[in-house]
């Protein structure tokens, strides 16, 4: 195998978001429920609203159509609950053998996620892979500015582990923003694109742009194993 580091992305790459969305509108519901004393299936009309693709503004839209006259400083207080509570989601399929196999073949295995804090760490202890994990980066620790498409993460991975170019590895889902840097940088970069995940539809940022094209596609956890084996 010629490379030696792999470096997994985490929202949609090693869960579900969509399993994280239903934990967190599950929790601003049971909120609003006990401070409003409200019976309506708020959860549920959130769920459908976010399944239909309307994502933006969800507690705005929540509070117009139930008529909740939700202050702006509430509605901030629900944003923070919902990216900070404790998720019930669990890896994607066939992700621990896939981790164990890599391991198995020495190589180095890291993280690179964006997002806020602390809604990343819970995401990233609630799935309890870190046994596998060499390193791990939250480019929120590095500056709001680190986050992808910055290379910042990149480098600091390179630097820690002596490696570079396509001695590594990037496996992520968004096709916007997540394979500029290490492409940029020479690393190997894999796009794991599942169906129902929140950017499978959107093969145009990468196919319009050379510089975000990932280098291969794969759908399943078998299938990348077997991508990055052959990669020489
Ligand atoms: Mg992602």
């Amino acid at each position: 195998m010629g490379i030696r580091l792999v470096v997994f992305d985490l929202d949609d790459t090693l869960f579900r978001e969509a399993d994280f969305a239903r934990s967190g509108f599950a929790a601003v519901a049971a909120d609003l429920r006990r401070r409003l004393g409200l019976r309506a299936d708020l959860a549920g009309w959130m769920i459908r609203r976010y399944r239909r693709g309307m994502r933006a503004n969800m507690f705005d839209a929540l509070s117009a159509h139930f008529r909740l006259g939700l202050s702006r400083r509430e509605l901030t207080r629900l944003v923070k609950l919902y990216r900070n509570h404790l998720p019930a989601i669990r890896p994607c399929r066939g992700v621990p053998a896939l981790l164990a196999a890599l391991r198995r073949r020495g190589l180095k295995i890291a993280l690179l996620s964006d997002g806020y804090m602390p809604g990343q760490r819970n995401k990233f202890q609630t799935l309890g892979l870190e046994r596998y994990f060499d390193k791990v980066v939250f480019t929120e620790e590095l500056g709001r500015r680190a986050w992808k498409p910055s290379p910042a993460g990149f480098e600091l991975l390179q630097r820690h582990f002596g490696l570079a170019g396509p001695a590594c590895v990037y496996v992520g889902d968004n096709p916007a923003k997540d394979f500029i840097a290490p492409n940029r940088l020479g690393w190997r970069t894999i796009r794991w694109r599942r169906p129902a995940s929140l950017h499978y539809d959107q093969p145009a940022a990468g196919q319009a742009d050379p510089a975000a094209r990932p280098s291969r596609t794969v759908r399943t956890a078998p299938e990348l194993l077997r991508v990055m084996c052959k990669i020489k």
